[in-house]
Formats: structure tokens, sequence, C-alpha cells
């Protein structure tokens, strides 16, 4: 069994309804949701000029691969109904694989850990709701740690 933590983030049209939905597609999709952290509003990053995020992380147990969830996600995505403009704009959904157990991926289309976790606070701190001791497979620091670093 693999343990999975995702993250979620929308920020335009009913967003509370697309994480609903994500979430119930996960559920659907050959992963169970085991935890689920506290709903952030926050403010962009990346390209700021645009309306403000929920955020928040799921953590979900599955026997599929790490490329297997990959392309459930992406397929939840399409579903609800992400469009893709340009990076960082404004988005429907948006689910990213956070840590896939303590593995490491480095390829074209799939990086794992997140490669830019470690500086966004809207990842850390629902992470920090539900695993603030587990370990950074690269950092070896523990998600409350590196929220801390961040701070
Ligand atoms: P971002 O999440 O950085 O705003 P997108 O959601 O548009 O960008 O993702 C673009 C691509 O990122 C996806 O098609 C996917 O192949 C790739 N990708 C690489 N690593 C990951 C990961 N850990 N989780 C989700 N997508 C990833
Ligand atoms: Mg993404």
């Amino acid at each position: 069994m693999n343990t999975v933590y995702i993250s979620f983030g929308s920020n335009i049209g009913y967003r509370e309804k697309a994480i609903e939905d994500a979430l119930y597609l996960i559920n659907q999709n050959g992963m169970k949701i085991t935890r689920m952290s506290n709903i952030f509003e926050t403010e962009p990053y990346g390209y700021t000029k645009q309306p403000i995020f929920l955020n928040g992380v799921v953590e979900v147990e599955t026997e599929l691969s790490c490329r297997n969830v990959l392309e459930r996600l992406l397929y939840i995505e399409k579903k609800i109904g992400r469009v893709r403009k340009f990076k960082w704009s404004p988005r429907i959904i948006d689910l990213d694989i956070i840590f896939f157990n303590d593995a490491l991926y480095n390829e074209e289309d799939l990086k794992v850990p997140h490669p830019d976790m470690q500086n966004r606070d809207f990842v850390l701190k629902p992470l920090c709701d539900i695993c603030p001791d587990f370990i950074h497979p690269v950092f070896k620091k523990t998600i409350k740690e590196l929220l801390d670093d961040l701070k």
C-alpha cells in the first residue's frame, strides 16, 4: 500500500464545489482519502494578479503507481473543467502529488517530491495539519521544520 500526499487548490468558479468534486473523484479512482487538512484561503503565488485561492492537502492510500496517480489526477482536473492557459494561470482545480511514500521521481512530467513545495506555505501549512512529522526524503527535515524555515 502506498501513502500519497496530494495538494489541491482552486481560485475560480465555485471553489468549494470544485474541491468537493475533486475529492469525491479521488475516492472513486482507486485512491482512498485517509486524512484531510483544513482548507486555507491564500494569496496567489507566481502570477499574482488573480483571485484568492482555497488550498489544502489530503493523505491517500492506494495500490496505484505514482505515474498512475498522476494520470488519474490529470484526468480528474480535466473532468472538473480545468483549461490550461499559461503557467500559474487561474484554475478551477489543481491537483499535485507532493509525496509518494518516500520515493523520488525526476522525470520531465513527474517530479516527486514536488520541487517547489518547501517554498509554498499553502502546501506546508495544510501538510502540517495532517503529517507534521513526515520527513522530506531529500531535505531530511520534517514538515514542521520546513514550515519554520520558511517563516
Ligand atoms: P502547476 O501545478 O505547477 O501550476 P500544472 O498543474 O499545469 O502546473 O502542471 C503541469 C504538469 O506538471 C503536469 O502535466 C504534470 O505532468 C507535471 N508534474 C510534474 N510533477 C508533478 C507532480 N508532482 N504533481 C502533479 N503534476 C506534476
Ligand atoms: Mg498542477
